[in-house]
């Protein structure tokens, strides 16, 4: 795999720019197993890598000029000064990309240009982190090209800095660490104070189950408010419990804290979120190391409803995936991604995929909702040079 979309990617290279890619990398979306909305209160995430990939050709330019093509935009190459780039300068799809290189060059990496072709097969906006592939596999061409020497984790800390300051959007650093740390049959358990990591096997088809994501193709205007008045009840909540982060509440004096949150009503729900979530990352850690997939299952169910009810992200569509694929047969399903649409995740036996994905389409239909997009997740590689 790879090489066939690398040889399509390097010949649009050609037609635009005149010339052969000096190199071909690629960097795949996510999707989050369990560890939702403790990214930004330093706790536990645990994403893996889809399948579904941003690809770009890349040659380095001496003229500090960069140019940026798309083959799932419709127009001609933009073509931008590296000395120019400034935060907030740029409303398009060219600011994921710049940003990467105004982040490398803020940081002290000196850089004379480039030209950009890319292509991706990532659903744009699904929650399954786009964005950050374009990031990811922009800054691995970056660094391979001008001999940077950066890690993956070093490469996914600037990408999140592009997204948040370049870019404005207040994201956590999930998303770039998956896209760029991940490997083929795993899952990435992510500490995300201090971006440790380790690798837990996860192979699905090995033990006749599969992972579904169902893409709702919602998105509620509101999100990105609502995601911003989470994060600051986040830090209202650390404040009053006199804590760096949400992460430093152990499971075990979480009714303490709860009890000392007194009449916050509003804050006491997104603390127990956030706790009880970091320990499901770890109880489902502890049951894939032990081998006890299927137990997961029920870890999943636990996450929706605390996501539901406590965190209250979910919206009527992801409510009907959850509930439709476990009154047809499913080991467990949640939401995944920042809510309000979006994705949600369905662990399934592998005889019964038909059966849940039938089910899901029906319900969709019977409720008058467009159609959604139903596919299977295979564990993928994380970013890497194809070419
Ligand atoms: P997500 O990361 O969940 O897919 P975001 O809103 O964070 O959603 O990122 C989506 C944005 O990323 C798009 O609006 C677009 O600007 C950019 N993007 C994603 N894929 C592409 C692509 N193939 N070509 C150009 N821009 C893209
Ligand atoms: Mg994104």
């Amino acid at each position: 795999m790879g090489e066939a979309v690398a040889g399509t990617v390097g010949e649009r290279f050609r037609e635009l720019y005149g010339a052969e890619p000096e190199g071909v990398w690629a960097a795949p979306g996510r999707v989050n197993l369990i560890g939702e909305h403790t990214d930004y209160n330093d706790g536990f995430v645990m994403p893996f890598a889809l399948p579904h990939q941003a690809v770009a050709a890349v040659s380095r330019r001496d003229d500090g000029i960069l140019r940026l093509h798309s083959a799932d935009v419709d127009a001609d190459p933009v073509e931008l000064r590296v000395a120019d780039l400034a935060p907030g300068s740029d409303k398009s799809w060219t600011a994921y990309p710049s940003g990467v290189l105004w982040a490398l060059r803020e940081a002290g990496h000196e850089l004379t240009g480039a030209d950009v072709h890319l292509a991706s097969t990532v659903p744009s906006g699904a929650g399954l982190s786009s964005s950050a592939a374009l990031e990811v596999v922009l800054a691995l061409a970056m660094n391979d090209l001008y001999a940077l020497g950066l890690r993956g984790w070093q490469l996914a800390r600037l990408c999140q800095r592009a997204e948040n300051v370049y870019v404005g959007a207040p994201v956590g650093i999930m998303d770039q660490t998956a896209s760029a740390c991940c490997e083929a049959g795993h899952a990435l358990f992510l500490d995300t104070r201090d971006l440790s990591q380790r690798q837990i096997p996860f192979d699905l088809a090995a033990e006749g189950m599969r992972l579904l994501v169902v893409d709702t193709r919602v998105k509620h205007s509101h999100s990105e408010g609502e995601y911003g008045k989470r994060r600051a009840g986040c830090e209202k909540g650390a404040a009053l419990l006199g804590v760096d982060a949400l992460r430093d509440v152990p499971y075990a004096d979480l009714d303490a804290a709860l009890e000392r949150l007194g009449d916050e009503e509003e804050v006491r729900r997104l603390v127990r979120h956030v706790v009880t979530e970091d320990e499901r990352v770890e109880r489902v850690v502890a049951l894939l190391e032990s081998g006890d997939t299927r137990a997961i299952g029920a870890v999943l169910v636990e996450g929706h409803a605390s996501l539901r009810d406590d965190f209250r992200i979910s919206c009527p569509e992801l409510d009907l995936v959850v509930d439709t694929a476990l009154a047809s047969g499913a080991l467990g399903a949640r939401m995944t991604g920042g809510g309000f649409g979006g994705s949600a995740i369905v662990l399934v036996e592998a005889a019964g995929v038909d059966a849940v994905t039938k089910a899901v389409e029906d319900a969709f239909a019977a409720a008058g909702l467009k159609a959604p997009r139903v596919f299977e997740a295979v564990p993928s590689a994380g970013a890497r040079r194809l070419v």
